[in-house]
């Protein structure tokens, strides 16, 4: 049996290396072999305060990338053409306990110190668990970070299924082996983010050549001069780790073979993600040209949505007496 695929992306800023490396990549992977669904996580986006013109663009940002990242062998979709997630989240509401939404760790930082947050912030959770149920997937990958969303997750469907009768699957939750993590440039003990203010560390899929150049030429590395100065150790040269790291996901292990100074090295980072990003921008410019099948490929995919998502709505709904 085919294995269902699913993944939610967050446009709250421009996808970065990071995205790449760590996410749209092993997403590509999978296209192959699984059933994939990817979907762009605008209602996600509406927790914090937002603007609806930078929304917009970041989502149709975010579309076409997806596309020229080569993911348009899956079921790509907006979150919000798709209505069962905001329906069934409600049904989960309705099934999840103030205590336990009081518990999740999102909700406590961001809105720590605030004396008031979206009530959105509180309750997304349910929606989260409403993106994955709707779908019936036996095995959720997800990052650490995660855990505490999948784990509310199955327990909303256990309650569900016990108290209203058997309709969801309970995802198992998997955790994948150690992907790749790229850190900040400017600051490598950080993960390198989508949403950081200061972007002086950050890599995006769309940065030309010399923002790359620029970016990786100022990158932190350390005082080292030895011999064997570039080498991985992330406890004691985390800069230099990092860039050989980059340089290892982009251009092969042999790439980093044989460098001794720093700016053989960032030389090395500069030419290798300029060479991954490039096919990327050139289909993104491509598809500027071609807008309708950016439409046309999400609107399928909306479609093929609705098709897996409402018989479970349904049967949700039917079992709580709707
Ligand atoms: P985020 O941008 O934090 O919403 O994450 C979206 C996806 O990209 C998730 O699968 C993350 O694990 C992945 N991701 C984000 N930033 C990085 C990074 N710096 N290194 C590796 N993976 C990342």
């Amino acid at each position: 049996m085919t294995t269902r695929n699913l993944s939610l992306l967050k446009p709250t800023g421009h996808l970065t290396l990071g995205n790449l490396l760590g996410a749209l990549r092993p997403m590509a992977a999978a296209q192959p072999s699984d059933d994939c669904f990817y979907g762009i996580a605008d209602l996600h986006a509406l927790t914090i305060p937002h603007d609806p013109a930078a929304l917009r663009g970041l989502v149709a940002e975010m579309a076409a990338l997806l596309i020229a990242a080569g993911l348009d062998d899956s079921t790509l979709f907006v979150q919000s053409r798709v209505p069962t997630h905001a329906q069934l989240s409600y049904l989960l509401e309705c099934t999840a306990y103030t205590g336990e939404l009081n518990r999740m760790i999102q909700f406590k930082e961001k809105g720590r110190g605030r004396d008031s947050t979206r009530a959105s912030l509180y309750t997304y959770p349910a929606l989260m668990a409403a993106d994955i149920l709707l779908y019936r997937p036996d095995r959720v990958p997800v990052g650490e970070d995660q855990r505490q969303h999948v784990e509310l997750t199955r327990d909303l469907a256990i309650r569900f299924n016990n108290t209203y009768g058997p309709v969801f699957t309970v995802p198992e939750l998997v955790l994948p082996a150690a992907g790749a993590r790229v850190m900040d440039l400017a600051r490598p003990t950080e993960k390198m983010g989508k949403s950081h203010q200061d972007t002086s560390g950050v890599i995006y899929l769309l940065d030309p050549p010399d923002a790359v150049r620029r970016k990786v030429a100022r990158a932190v590395t350390d005082s080292d001069t030895g011999p064997d100065a570039v080498r991985s150790d992330r406890d004691t040269k985390p800069g230099v780790t990092n860039l050989v790291e980059i340089l290892v996901a982009c251009a092969g292990a042999e790439a980093a073979a044989g460098l001794t100074t720093y700016g053989a090295l960032k030389a090395a980072v500069t030419d290798a993600v300029v060479a991954v990003l490039k096919p990327i921008q050139r289909r993104y410019a491509d598809l500027a040209d071609d807008p309708a099948y950016v439409t046309e490929t999400f609107a399928r995919g909306a479609e093929r949505c609705l098709d897996v998502t409402v018989p479970v709505l349904s049967a949700a709904q039917a079992a709580m007496g709707l």
